[in-house]
């Protein structure tokens, strides 16, 4: 017995002395939450979309059984129900707009549509806004054929089906702010839902306080090179913001922040989130905005100076993204739901779900944080403000090695500064909140303090 808890205490002295290692086991019911992520109920909404037979946006708007208008209006359907189930915290709405026709990839004007569910924040000050999205439309070779086939199994009625699943899960457990999923439209006709969603939330002055992008997450195969992988997958994040003023810019040089944009920082709480909830699924942080010369709906966020991320299988396949159904030379091509991995959906939706369900629990990020540079010293002072909203136990400050990708160390204080013995030469420092269940806002990196 002696040897046991010697081995047991000795085993945690490891973990902390190296830091991030040993994790407490969460104590906010996120860990629940993930578990009832189905991937049975992944496959059937899957199925389900694909059976409209195209969800082309320039597709048929009335047809009850086929084409966007059939999908947008079963999508409407199945929030509902869960909005029902969960007492009607979740708001359903269609936001549609007319879109003018644009001498490329919308031939003529239309009328468009965002499915929109929101569940509200429980606290009524807290103005911030969490989006999670993934486009409900799909597309053939030939980007303008609106009629023929288009099942998009995993491009994208995966992202589609997290954003139900995590609808259903979390449909009854409100967080302090406001989550919004978001099945945008138009994505493939040139990311028309996702940067009317962007406008309509600058606009209207909201505090998106971030947006995840989710864009074919259920498919583990890749082409070509028949590698397979349901143990990784991919975020995107920009290292320099789009969006950075002149001011920002100088910053960024002068301090060797080109790694630490807010952006970026949300993709290393996702990759941490993967580590501390979702089993056998490890975040591989992708430093580029999107894939070589490619984009996605998160990037007019970025536009916008909003922080966002794309999260993306580890592998894909071109074999079945868009492509024609057909077969020639013994190979199939479409993207059908018989080449997508239910399990894989089930962790990149557990990802998503918990990396929000503790981002919108937390406090709001620390204000004006910033690194004391009066003088010349090899001890690091950091201070900062209380944050907006919620309540906070404390703050941990994190460190790590420039050359390093993740954080790898935390001090906990429950003041508003930490002089720490490390030089601001040779770290990298952020600070973020700690709620009263220890739910963790997202880092902030330091401005100049004079
Ligand atoms: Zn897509």
């Amino acid at each position: 017995m002696r040897c046991t808890v010697t081995a047991v205490f000795v085993f945690l002295l490891a973990g902390l002395k190296t830091g991030m290692a040993q994790e407490l086991p969460d104590d906010s019911g996120i860990s629940a939450l993930v578990r009832a992520v189905s991937a049975d109920s992944l496959r059937s909404y899957v199925e389900k979309l694909v059976s409209f037979g195209t969800r082309h946006t320039l597709s048929n708007r009335t047809d009850p059984e086929r084409g966007i208008g059939a999908a947008q209006h079963w999508l409407l359907q199945q929030f509902r129900s869960f909005s029902a189930e969960g007492k009607g915290r979740l708001k359903v709405t269609l936001d549609t707009w007319q879109q003018p026709a644009d001498g490329k990839r919308v031939n003529r004007p239309i009328v468009m549509a965002n499915v929109m569910a929101v569940l509200p924040g429980t606290d009524t000050a807290d103005h911030r806004v969490f989006i999670i999205t993934a486009h409900l439309d799909s597309r053939r070779t030939n980007v303008m054929d609106s009629t023929g086939d288009a099942p998009g199994a995993n491009d994208d009625a995966s992202g589609v089906a997290a954003l139900l699943e995590m609808a259903r899960v979390m449909g009854s457990h409100p967080r302090a702010a406001t989550i919004m999923w978001v099945a945008v439209s138009g994505e493939e006709q040139g990311l028309l839902g996702a940067a009317h969603l962007a406008e309509k939330m600058k606009q209207a002055h909201r505090e998106v306080a971030a947006m995840i992008n989710n864009d074919m997450i259920g498919q583990s195969t890749a082409g070509g090179t028949d590698l397979q992988d349901n143990t990784r997958v991919r975020v995107f994040s920009e290292g320099i913001p789009r969006a950075e003023t002149p001011a920002q810019a100088a910053l960024r040089r002068a301090t060797g922040g080109e790694n630490d944009s807010p952006s970026r920082e949300l993709a290393r709480y996702i990759k941490a989130a993967a580590d501390r909830y979702v089993d056998n699924l490890t975040v591989k942080l992708i430093y580029r905005s999107d894939r070589f010369l490619r984009g996605g709906d998160h990037l007019p966020f970025t536009e916008r100076g909003y922080t966002a991320v794309r999260i993306t299988d580890y592998y894909e396949n071109y074999t079945h993204q868009h492509q024609d159904v057909r077969k020639a030379n013994g190979i199939i091509y479409g993207d059908l739901t018989r080449f997508m991995d239910f399990a894989y959906l089930r962790k990149n939706t557990g990802l998503n779900l918990a990396a929000v369900a503790e981002l919108a629990a937390a406090p709001s990020v620390p204000q004006e944080v910033k690194m004391d540079v009066r003088e010349l010293s090899n001890k690091t002072r950091l201070y900062w403000k209380a944050p907006a909203h919620g309540r906070v136990k404390g703050y941990y400050v994190l460190m790590r090695e420039t050359d390093q990708p993740m954080w790898q160390r935390r001090f906990f204080t429950s003041s508003e500064t930490l002089i720490l013995p490390y030089s601001k030469d040779n770290y990298f420092f952020a600070v973020q909140a700690i709620g009263e269940d220890g739910s963790r806002s997202l880092p902030v990196f330091p401005a100049i303090g004079r």
